[in-house]
């Protein structure tokens, strides 16, 4: 197929109209970021943070623009405001919503998934992508469908972990299929921008990219798909979990206190918008030296059970620091899949069962749902 060009996008562009300022947005230099890469297409549309909401048909109406050029299989459109809003304006796309107001969710995102799981850390490097993709990889078994969406926009690290190279393709030209590997679903940044590319977003295109993630995609049926979150608590977070109808959330901590500390702002985070947590993983919990068999505790130990005793959520688990768990999930063989039998995939596949009847306890709670005609 022929690839679209930036000219032919910006061509096309020059149809929609501001409608406040009467002039079409490439002329009025509202176009920025414009990325064309083998049909997937992405820019962002800048404007007043207060025009925002307002401004979303225009929006629309550019992606599906594009989207009507021939080659182009995906486009993303973001609108994104250089300065923040007056304090009195609306809240621009991705605000955190208004607690008791319908949730833009009234309209499904991923239609066909029971369940969304949130694995989350107060912080980086505490080993959340790769507890989300052993705990994806372990839910899988027994015949359950399941997806992983990578939501670290900025660091996505799910497509090496679960091995899939490339890009995604359309069968019926709407939604990106999914990719696949090991059994599970996966999407992620990763898979549509380069890796040399950094990626400087500000929040509302960080959102808009999330929920293309969800809506845009034909993640089909599925019995649970895993969240891998980005790491933090900050605006982004926070908004996500108020986003996406979201099962439950589970934290990631490893044990010393400073890691802790920031895990208890991630709880507090998933209190505050009213999402159950299942509980937290204590990851690097101790070493045990391959040469001689010793324990070594490098960040002391037990501290997510002694926090989570303290917080009232429940201990999932805890997995050691082991370089078989980085060299699997280097290689793109996570130790689920690599070393199935062993103590570590034993040790994820009890978190996971854990999970796994939060899931069904929340699912049977809310009952079934009755509709009145
Ligand atoms: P995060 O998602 O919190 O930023 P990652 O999952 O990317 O963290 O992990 C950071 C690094 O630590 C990776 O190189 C990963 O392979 C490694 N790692 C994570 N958990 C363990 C573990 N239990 N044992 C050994 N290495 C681990």
């Amino acid at each position: 197929m022929a690839q679209v060009s930036e000219k032919e996008i910006l061509d096309t562009l020059e149809s929609i109209i501001d409608p406040d300022r009467g002039k079409n947005i490439v002329s009025l230099g509202m176009v920025s970021g414009l990325q064309a890469k083998d049909g997937h297409v992405a820019f962002a549309i800048e404007v007043d943070a207060e025009r925002g909401p307002a401004l979303e048909p225009l929006r629309q109406a550019a992606e599906k623009a594009v989207h009507g050029l021939p080659g182009v299989i995906s486009a993303s459109v973001v609108l994104t405001a250089e300065r923040p809003p007056a304090p009195a304006a609306a809240p621009p796309p991705g605000a955190p919503h208004p607690p008791g107001a319908p949730r833009p969710a009234d309209a499904p995102l991923m239609p066909g998934v029971k369940a969304i799981v949130a694995v989350a850390s107060g912080k980086g490097g505490v080993g959340k992508s790769t507890t989300a993709v052993n705990l994806a990889l372990a839910l899988a078994k027994d015949g359950r469908q399941v997806g992983i969406l990578d939501a670290d926009i900025f660091g996505p690290s799910i497509p090496r972990m679960l091995g899939i190279p490339g890009r995604p393709n359309s069968t019926d030209g709407a939604k990106l299929d999914p990719m696949e590997n090991h059994g599970v679903k996966c999407m992620s940044m990763g898979f549509l921008v380069d890796e040399e590319t950094p990626v400087i977003w500000r929040g509302p295109m960080v959102m808009s990219a999330l929920e293309q993630m969800m809506r845009d995609v034909a993640w089909g049926e599925l019995d649970v798909v895993v969240v891998d979150m980005p790491p933090g608590t900050g605006d982004t977070q926070l908004t996500m979990s108020q986003r996406v109808p979201l099962a439950g959330a589970v934290i990631v901590s490893t044990p010393q206190d400073i890691a802790l500390a920031d895990a208890r702002k991630g709880l507090n985070m998933f209190r505050k918008v009213d999402v159950p947590v299942f509980g937290l993983i204590e990851n690097m919990s101790y070493f045990v030296c391959p040469h001689c068999g010793e324990r070594t505790e490098i960040f002391s130990h037990g501290g997510a059970r002694r926090e989570a005793e303290r917080l009232g959520a429940d201990f999932l688990g805890e997995i050691p620091l082991d370089i078989a768990i980085r060299e699997t999930s280097d290689s793109g063989r996570p130790i689920v899949i690599d070393q199935p039998d062993g103590p570590h995939a034993e040790a994820y596949r009890k978190i996971a069962e854990k999970i796994w009847r939060n899931i069904d306890a929340g699912a049977a709670a809310e009952g079934p749902k009755i509709v009145i005609q």
